[in-house]
């Protein structure tokens, strides 16, 4: 089987998010028939949706290729959520990590238990600015190219933390 350029959204604003996306970037690294990880800087977010009071989120993205199908690389995802602590309460409320899958290559599909793309993608600035920064040149099926859709998204609080040259995990 040939492997599939996967990206997975990264967002943790619980008990350390800097140290927890660290994490969630080696523990990608180190997946079962997984390869060529590339991490996009990290940004500090203003929460969207769920309960009021909050704090800032970090979020990130990362690409690999995998030989996973995609339902056992969102089983695996999850299994790094609980072992990093996760749990899971109120939709869209503080998490330690919440790791998404973003794009599986060009796979679409609307199954609730994994739809793809991820339905939301296109909505958020914190997974379209780090995405744009490792893919720049991306379309995402059905919602057209990456860098319009960045350029035309609703505005939220964001900052990167890092530069885009010198990332390592
Ligand atoms: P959210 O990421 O929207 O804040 P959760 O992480 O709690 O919320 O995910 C809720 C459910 O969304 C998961 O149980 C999962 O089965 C489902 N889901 C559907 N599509 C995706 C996707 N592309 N990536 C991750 N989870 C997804
Ligand atoms: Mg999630």
């Amino acid at each position: 089987m040939q492997s599939v350029r996967a990206y997975i959204g990264i967002g943790s604003n619980l008990d350390h998010p800097v140290a927890q996306v660290q994490h969630a970037f080696q523990a990608l690294n180190d997946l079962p028939s997984s390869a060529g990880v590339v991490r996009s800087p990290l940004y500090c977010t203003a929460p969207v949706g769920g309960p009021p009071g909050q704090p800032d989120y970090i979020n990130a993205v990362a690409a690999l290729d995998t030989m996973l199908t995609p339902d056992d690389l969102l089983n695996a995802l999850q299994a790094l959520e609980t072992a990093q602590g996760r749990v899971r309460a109120v939709r869209w409320g503080t998490r330690t990590l919440d790791l998404d899958v973003l794009l599986y290559g060009q796979m679409t599909r609307t199954d609730p238990w994994l739809t793809l793309p991820h339905p939301r993608l296109h909505q958020r600035a914190f997974v379209l600015h780090p995405l744009h920064d490792i893919a720049p040149l991306l379309t995402i099926p059905g919602r057209g190219m990456l860098a319009e859709l960045l350029a035309s998204c609703p505005p939220q609080a964001i900052a990167r933390l890092e530069q885009l040259s010198a990332l390592n995990f």
